[in-house]
């Protein structure tokens, strides 16, 4: 049996794949079954920031794997009290929990956060506030906080306590600051899944004083906008606030599944023994990989990011079937005049992969991705946009 047909008999209907079996890869460049070549704009999502096949990723990874590969958070493993140190040293946070993805990692920041506001201010203070069209994973919590109906309907009850205000309206985020008792606000400072929207830089600075004048907690969504994308270490560097927790996931260690909450002073010493716990989380294998990815996010490579930014918003910006092009660094959507589901498909048999989010073409290339091989997509996506 192929493998298209084996997957449609045995693997559960969550997803709708592209017609396309990827066996293997190199850099940004992805081979299918039949042996066509294609440029990778998605980096499945958002994940693999150098690539496929880094050479430096995977002698980190493979160096791991001949030590040894798991051996529960019962032990001390050195990969990751490493990695922690080193995100705290690059962020000026101070502790760090790992789970295996973002959700999970929004999951335990949403505790830290309920937490502190339970101590601080009393058990009625566990409202967290989101965003409408924010997207923050699929566990029956996460989705209470993704701020998109759609994803709820069929799930009822959702985990309580969740409140949704609107995108770059400051006055709506105070309106309902003043009505719920806040433990909590999760921003994402661009909306990944829900369209690419870049949060404002006023909205942005709002939310972070209203979070320290009343203390509430300020936690910031860097799964997808984090680990470099951004042309910063993190997005929310980007907007000069600093949030009492992060989380992030996705491209943390550039292929190999990795969630880290990240926390700030505030609520460094929230969490006691036994609040909070994982199997894998912190996986000496994927903290490995993370390290040598994080340790290579230095100024240049993040210069690089920008760079290759400016080229893309340049290259689509004002052109024949695009309205406009929004997000930050790699993480860049374009809103087409045609179908956006036509121009993605359109996109594939030319050979370039890209990703959709809410109507719009979403690019989310590799960090390094060579300018050559960028300048050959942008031109399949020129073409097949002005159609
Ligand atoms: C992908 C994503 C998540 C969920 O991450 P998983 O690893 O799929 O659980 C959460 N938040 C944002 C912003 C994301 O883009």
């Amino acid at each position: 049996m192929d493998i298209k047909t084996l997957d449609h008999q045995y693997v559960a209907n969550t997803y709708k794949r592209f017609p396309v079996e990827i066996v293997s890869g190199h850099g940004s460049v992805v081979t299918d079954r039949d042996g066509k070549d294609y440029i990778d704009l998605g980096t499945g999502i958002a994940v693999n920031a150098f690539g496929m096949g880094d050479a430096q990723w995977q002698e980190a990874v493979i160096d791991q794997i001949h030590k040894f590969q798991h051996t529960s958070n019962l032990y001390y493993t050195e990969p990751c009290a490493r990695l922690a140190q080193l995100l705290c040293e690059k962020t000026g946070m101070k502790k760090v929990f790992f789970s295996n993805s973002g959700a999970e990692a929004n999951e335990c920041a949403i505790k830290v956060a309920r937490k502190y506001a339970a101590e601080k201010k009393g058990p009625d203070y566990y409202t967290i506030l989101t965003l409408e069209h924010s997207f923050h994973g699929r566990t029956l919590t996460t989705l209470a906080a993704t701020g998109q109906d759609e994803f709820h309907k069929d799930f009822q009850p959702l985990t309580p306590g969740f409140v949704h205000a609107k995108v770059n309206d400051l006055a709506d985020v105070l309106e309902k600051a003043r009505t719920h008792k806040l433990a909590g606000i999760l921003i994402e400072v661009v909306q990944g899944e829900g369209g690419v929207i870049k949060l404002d830089e006023d909205f942005v600075q709002g939310i972070a004083q209203l979070c320290r004048e009343q203390d509430i907690v300020l936690m910031c969504d860097e799964v997808q906008v984090g680990n470099g994308r951004s042309g910063y270490l993190y997005g929310y560097m980007h907007y000069g606030i600093q949030p009492d927790v992060f989380t992030t996931a996705k491209g943390l260690c550039a292929g190999l599944p990795l969630g880290a909450t990240v926390l700030g002073e505030k609520v460094e010493t929230v969490l006691g023994y036994g609040d909070n716990g994982s199997t894998f989380g912190g996986n000496p294998i994927c903290c490995a990989g993370a390290i040598s990815t994080l340790s290579r996010m230095d100024e240049a490579l993040l210069a690089g990011v920008r760079e290759r930014s400016e080229r893309i918003v340049s290259a689509l910006t004002g052109k024949k079937g695009v309205k406009s092009v929004s997000g930050l660094g790699l993480l860049l959507g374009i809103d087409p005049e045609r179908d956006c589901g036509t121009v993605i498909n359109e996109c594939l048999e030319e050979g370039v992969l890209v990703l959709s989010a809410h109507g719009k073409v979403r690019l989310l290339p590799a960090l390094n991705i060579p300018l050559d091989q960028l300048d050959q997509a942008l031109a399949v996506l020129v073409d097949v946009l002005g159609r």
